[in-house]
């Protein structure tokens, strides 16, 4: 948005840190949560379309993301779908 000229700081407009690009998936400032969870249903719409080992281990490894923890790999039961995402 700075390189576009379209702010003029780098700082997230939610919790006013200048981070990276990744921040805006990171992000715990007022409302991102509400808008994260809208977000992953739309991810979760998608995913629903695909099979269904590897639409888990994608939501996981979001989740584990934004909460900046490891994944919960006993959850994804598929070896195989665990060696794709690993
Ligand atoms: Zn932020």
């Amino acid at each position: 948005m700075v390189r576009r000229k379209e702010r003029e700081t780098g700082a997230c407009p939610r919790c006013n840190e200048s981070k990276s690009n990744i921040h805006i998936v990171m992000c715990k400032g007022p409302g991102t949560e509400a808008t994260f969870l809208a977000a992953m249903e739309t991810v979760q719409d998608w995913l629903d379309q695909g099979p269904s080992q590897f639409a888990l281990a994608i939501i996981e490894l979001i989740h584990s993301h934004r909460n900046q923890v490891q994944p919960r790999w006993h959850l994804i039961d598929s070896h195989e779908t665990q060696q794709i995402v690993q």
